[in-house]
């Protein structure tokens, strides 16, 4: 593990490097959570020295489709560069990490097609999943006055974990784009969090973060929802609320087919 002196920021923000390593897992619980959220908990000898420091790292899920594929994924070394056949690679957050009872929670959205919501859907406890990192943490310091955190489904793993780490004292607000109310999970905090549900087919999750009132004081501001909502959201933290963008993380959790704008 080594620290990444370049990324260092005037409010401590920063990345911790670390060795990738990929590990073949047992699927050992399937568990839903709502209509369109599953959670698979894996486990196994190699869960052994599992590290994840920060609340949105990931990990890439390895998925093959053919002998060849399989036969790679086997024997890859996670980062290499090489030719032949490479399995199909997917982000996910670490959602719950236990190594006493050698567990770790993956959360997927359900959302169809797709060679990681596919396996996610048939997902049964015996069953390996490859997986490889995180290979890098971004630590973010609990001493922000408040955090704004913006997601759709894909982020909730995330923000789930930013508000269970953050202490009290702090304030939140999560705003999160879901399909419907049947979507909406228990979020725990020992902070003071308000959480805003946005129902993606009543409301635009832009005009709900345009009419925001943030709260004043520092404040950390983090989105994660398809690639090109994340670049309009952006826009409007940093043009009408002026949010430090030293403070602010944007990412593309996902992209729609067809928009390959970076
Ligand atoms: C850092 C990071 C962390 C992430 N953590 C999580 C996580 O914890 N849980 C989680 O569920 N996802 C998470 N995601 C998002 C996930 O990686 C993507 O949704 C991914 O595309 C799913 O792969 P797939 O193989 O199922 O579908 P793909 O093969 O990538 O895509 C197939 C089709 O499905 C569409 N699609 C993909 N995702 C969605 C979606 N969410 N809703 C609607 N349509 C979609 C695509 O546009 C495409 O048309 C994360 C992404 C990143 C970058």
């Amino acid at each position: 593990m080594k620290a990444d002196q370049h990324a260092e920021s005037p409010y401590g923000i920063h990345r911790v490097m670390h060795d990738i390593k990929r590990r073949r897992l047992d699927v050992l619980r399937v568990t839903d959570l709502t209509p369109r959220m599953r959670r698979i908990t894996v486990g196994g000898a190699e869960l052994a020295g599992f590290l994840s420091l920060g609340a949105d790292d990931h990990i890439k899920l390895l998925f093959a489709t053919t002998p060849e594929e399989q036969a790679a994924l086997e024997t890859m070394t996670l980062g290499a560069k090489g030719d032949g056949p490479k399995p199909a690679m997917r982000d996910y957050t670490p959602r719950r990490i236990d190594l006493q009872a050698g567990e770790l929670d993956i959360d997927f959205v359900l959302h169809g097609d797709g060679p990681a919501s596919t396996w996610a859907a048939q997902a049964a406890p015996g069953q390996s999943l490859y997986i490889g990192g995180p290979r890098s943490s971004n630590i973010v310091p609990d001493s922000f006055d408040s955090y704004l955190l913006i997601g759709d489904e894909t982020a909730i793993p995330a923000i789930a974990r930013r508000l269970e780490e953050l202490p009290a004292g702090r304030r939140a607000i999560a705003v999160i784009e879901i399909e419907d109310a049947s979507e909406r999970q228990p979020l725990l905090s020992a902070a003071d969090v308000e959480v805003i549900w946005v129902e993606r087919h009543s409301a635009q999750l832009t005009d709900v973060v345009s009419q925001l009132t943030l709260p004043a004081g520092t404040l950390y501001s983090w989105v994660a929802t398809e690639a090109s909502l994340s670049r309009k959201l952006r826009r409007i933290l940093l043009d009408e609320h002026k949010v430090d963008d030293q403070a602010l993380k944007v990412a593309g959790y996902w992209r729609v087919e067809g928009d390959d704008e970076e």
